[in-house]
């Protein structure tokens, strides 16, 4: 499998010569199998120049979008991806849904005529959607298993396995304990009750998720002194990310969904720091910061 990711940041894009080597734009990654069948994950506002960039390359597309949830950093490039424009494409929307919105309706609100001039039906690719719970789905010859994350609303995590290998992404997830949910608003009854069903850690459910994966790419948004003040938000700081990826005894940790405040020399001291904590704790992974442009083989 080969990874690239063409959006890195999380909440809103961060453009500017200060974010320019880790990116200003919102979640997007591509996500090739091995007869280059296209997975992408999420629709932030990097999707929109991984849409330049198969129009250019004149490839017609049949790929999955897998979403992990539809706060606006996560689909706002959507209705600015090219090839949804064009008949012949076949594109396959993924992703869980709320009791009382469907998928289809979170990706068409954002495309009403009030907000935006085209709409959903009018796009002239072909749009499916699917919607996922804690399932195991076949996407390709890869198989995907979701998982409901920490999120405020909701949010899905990903692992994708193909060729033995796995890839596991989880942009937006804040630890859980009961504090938080205390504290987090508006978030789906089905999470609260898996993770609090859990007698010991209720993260294990997490860590048992990203088990052995071969990557790891996981919100690490915060500092730990950053996150004191953001507790409910839905997002971790990156101790607990280095945990995880601990836990889960994966091979390799991206670190993603870098914070807007956080400018490129930001996100080296943050790199800097995990790889001491990864010394320290005699971890054994290998960490990086995700970076816009950023390409992987596993
Ligand atoms: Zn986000």
């Amino acid at each position: 499998m080969k990874l690239k990711f063409w959006g890195t940041r999380g909440s809103i894009s961060t453009p500017g010569k200060h974010t320019f080597r880790y990116g200003g734009n919102t979640p997007c990654i591509e996500l090739r199998l091995g007869d280059n069948e296209l997975i992408i994950l999420d629709a932030g506002t990097g999707i929109r120049n991984l849409g330049e960039k198969l129009i250019e390359d004149g490839e017609s597309i049949k790929a999955y979008l897998l979403i992990s949830h539809p706060h606006w950093d996560h689909i706002q490039g959507f209705p600015f991806f090219k090839p949804a424009f064009v008949s012949g494409n076949e594109l396959t929307i993924v992703s869980g849904s709320t009791e009382k919105v469907s998928l289809q309706k979170m990706i068409s609100d954002q495309m009403n005529k009030i907000y935006f001039p085209i709409q959903l039906n009018e796009l002239k690719a072909t749009i499916k959607f699917c919607h996922v719970e804690e399932e195991e789905i076949s996407v390709f010859d890869a198989t995907v298993k979701t998982i409901y994350v920490n999120h405020p609303t909701f949010a899905m995590g990903y692992r994708i396995t193909h060729g033995g290998k796995s890839i596991v992404y989880i942009s937006d997830n804040e630890p859980f304990d009961q504090r938080v949910a205390r504290a987090m608003r508006n978030v789906e009854k089905i999470i609260i009750e898996k993770y609090s069903r859990s007698k010991s850690d209720p993260n294990q459910r997490i860590f048992d998720f990203i088990h052995n994966a071969d990557v790891l790419i996981h919100d690490a948004t915060y500092t730990p002194e950053e996150y004191v003040d953001r507790v409910g938000w839905g997002h971790s700081h990156y101790l607990f990310t280095l945990k995880a990826a601990a836990e889960g005894k994966v091979k390799r940790l991206i670190l993603f969904h870098h914070d807007p405040s956080h400018n490129d020399d930001k996100i080296d001291d943050i790199l800097k720091t995990c790889k001491k904590e990864i010394r320290n704790r005699h971890y054994k992974f290998d960490c990086l910061a995700a970076a816009e442009g950023m390409e992987i083989e596993i």
